[in-house]
This record gives C-alpha cells, sequence and structure tokens, in this order.
C-alpha cells in the first residue's frame, strides 16, 4: 500500500484558492493541496499557506514543519496564542512594494501640488491657478520603517527629487535618504518630514504610537500617510489632531476596526482620504514564486528567506 501524500493546507478568507491549488500541485508535485478546514488527516499536513485563520486553527496539526503568511505584515497571526511553535515564513515585497511606492506617491504629490484644493475650487466651479506651490526640494517625506517596503518607497520617493528622510529600529544607511533610528532619532524626524509615511509592522512596540503625543511633534504643514496598520493610529486623537490643526491632514489605507464603520468620522472629514486596506495587494503569482521556493529550501534542508523574527514580532 502507498503512502498518502504529504499535504499543503491552505486558509485565507479572500484569495481565490484554484489559483493557489493549480501552481502548488504542478510546482510542488509530491504534495497534495487541501483546505485547511477540510482537512481528514491531519497529520499529513506538512505546511500551512494561511491569511487571518482562526485562533487555534494551526495547533490542530501536529506534524506542521512551517507557517507561510499570505501577507507581509504576520501580526494577526501572533495574536493567536496556541500557534504552533514552528517557522514562519511571511511575504516579503512580492509584488506589494511596487504598489505602495505608488499610493505613497499619489498621496504626497496630492499634498505637494495642493490638488485636495483644486477638487473643492472644481465643485464651487472656481478657476483659481494656486501660484505660491512649494518646490520640491522644500517638502521632505519622511518614511517610518525602512524594511522590505519601506526602502523601495523611501528610494522611489527620492528618485522624484523630494529629500527623503527614513526611521528604524536600528541603524541603516541608505544612499541618499537621511536615516533615523530608535526613540531618540524619532523627534528630529518628525519636525523635519512634510508627510510621514507609516510602513512599520504591528507590534507591541509601535501599537498605538501615532498617538496625540506623536501627532503634536509633526509640523502643523504636516501629512500623515498610514499603510501600515490600523492597530499604529489612535484615529480619535488624529481627529482632535486635525481640528485643532495640529497637523494638515491624512490619507489612510488602514484602520483600527475594518471594514471601517460607517459611522467613523473620518469617512467625512474633509481633511482625510480613505481607502479600503488597498495600497498593497498580495499578487497571487509573485507570492507563490517566493512560498514555492522556500518550501523547495525547507524540504532541502535551506533557511528560507523572509522568516519571522517571533520575539521582535515581525
Ligand atoms: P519589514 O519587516 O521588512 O520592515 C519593518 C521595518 O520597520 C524595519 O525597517 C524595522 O526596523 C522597522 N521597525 C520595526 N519596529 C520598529 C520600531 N519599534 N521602531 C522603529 N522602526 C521599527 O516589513 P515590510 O517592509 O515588509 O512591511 C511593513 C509593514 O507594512 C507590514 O508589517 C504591514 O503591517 C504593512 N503592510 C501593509 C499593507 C497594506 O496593504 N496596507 C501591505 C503590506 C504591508 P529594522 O530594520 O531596524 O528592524
Amino acid at each position: 500500500m502507498s503512502e498518502a501524500p504529504s499535504v499543503i493546507g491552505f486558509y485565507s478568507p479572500t484569495e481565490d484558492e484554484e489559483i493557489w491549488k493549480t501552481r502548488i500541485e504542478r510546482d510542488l508535485p509530491t504534495f497534495q493541496f487541501e483546505l485547511l478546514e477540510q482537512v481528514e488527516e491531519k497529520r499529513l499536513v506538512e505546511y500551512a499557506l494561511v491569511w487571518s485563520p482562526p485562533n487555534g486553527l494551526l495547533k490542530t496539526f501536529e506534524n506542521l514543519k512551517a507557517i507561510f503568511v499570505l501577507g507581509a505584515g504576520v501580526d494577526a497571526l501572533l495574536r493567536d496564542p496556541d500557534l504552533p511553535k514552528v517557522p514562519i515564513v511571511r511575504l516579503e515585497d512580492a509584488g506589494m512594494a511596487q504598489q505602495m511606492a505608488h499610493y505613497v506617491i499619489y498621496g504626497v504629490l496630492r499634498f505637494q501640488r495642493r490638488f485636495e484644493d483644486y477638487e473643492n475650487f472644481q465643485m464651487i466651479k472656481q478657476w483659481e491657478p494656486l501660484v505660491n506651490i512649494e518646490p520640491i526640494e522644500q517638502f521632505p517625506v519622511g518614511v517610518m520603517g525602512l524594511g522590505a517596503i519601506g526602502s523601495v518607497v523611501a528610494e522611489q520617493v527620492s528618485k522624484l527629487g523630494f529629500p527623503v528622510l527614513g526611521w528604524s529600529a536600528s541603524p541603516k544607511e541608505i544612499d541618499g535618504i537621511c536615516t533615523f533610528y530608535g526613540d531618540d532619532g524619532l523627534a528630529s524626524f518628525l519636525a523635519r518630514a512634510r508627510v510621514v509615511v507609516d510602513l512599520l509592522p504591528l507590534t507591541t512596540a509601535t501599537e498605538k504610537l501615532l498617538n496625540r503625543d506623536f501627532l503634536s511633534r509633526m509640523s502643523a504643514d504636516a501629512f500623515l500617510i498610514n499603510i501600515g496598520r490600523g492597530g499604529h493610529l489612535i484615529e480619535d486623537d488624529l481627529l482632535e489632531a486635525l481640528e485643532k490643526k495640529v497637523i494638515a491632514g491624512a490619507m489612510l489605507d488602514v484602520f483600527e476596526r475594518e471594514p471601517l464603520s460607517a459611522e467613523s468620522l473620518l469617512w467625512s472629514h474633509p481633511k482625510v482620504i480613505v481607502t479600503p486596506h488597498v495600497s498593497g495587494i498580495t499578487m497571487p503569482q509573485v507570492a507563490l514564486d517566493q512560498i514555492i521556493s522556500n518550501i523547495k529550501l525547507l524540504e532541502s534542508d535551506g533557511i528560507p528567506m523572509a522568516l519571522v523574527d517571533r520575539k521582535k514580532g515581525y
């Protein structure tokens, strides 16, 4: 009697599983693809490919060798108190960095060229050229988080000619970027940036970081772009800061609770742009390339790329 094949299990409320099944079965023919919630022989599951699995689901697979997250952030997964103690591998860029750089470039140009004002003028059919546009050389963009995505965003914004500042946990040297790190570097970073872009992971150190005190350290004519995680921002503190003109405006892609509630004042605030968590969307084929090559590495006793450091939380 032949042995049953090992299983690669899948869980995602958003992805089309057929795309994943086709590629996995083609490129890893010794494995069978199954939905994690429907697996009958749980002991056969060796790898789990997941996005936001319910707490406790993964602990039921006793022979799991690694967990692959179908995104860059692992905060939701690490909240599972029963998470098996196996390596966690996340997506590193996987096509998201380019999308997020475009999102940031849109926001930065919108603020610097004052497109919001033109939208308002158009509504009242007012022809009013704004001649005092600030030159890009005087419009520094600060990127918080200089990892797989933040470093690409910083580089692409810098290529447009904007001065770029970067902030990270450890010191970094990146050509053309003025870098800061740690708590000590934050005040100088914030004081200089006209746009602050949050591209941090959600960890115990970064949770609620974008609070009243943080916003008060930004300059009054600065804008916030949050594409990191909603858990970084205290939304009421932002609303208060906008009301009191502590900062000039915000563009938000991520929220404490998603979908953003219809009652949220952020929806209709004239100084806030809301997008529904779309700044960097997982591109299945690029993600699959990365995951398949990482599984091959693990199968040949290699070390996968983009291993998550559980202690740091990213
Ligand atoms: P990385 O893990 O590659 O980089 C994280 C960066 O954040 C590193 O530079 C790290 O510093 C820095 N950092 C972490 N903690 C701190 C801290 N306490 N103080 C200062 N800097 C800190 O992550 P990615 O670039 O791949 O992704 C970043 C985040 O973007 C994800 O975790 C996710 O939350 C978010 N994201 C959002 C998406 C969306 O659609 N809105 C899509 C994709 C990602 P150091 O290098 O020194 O360790």
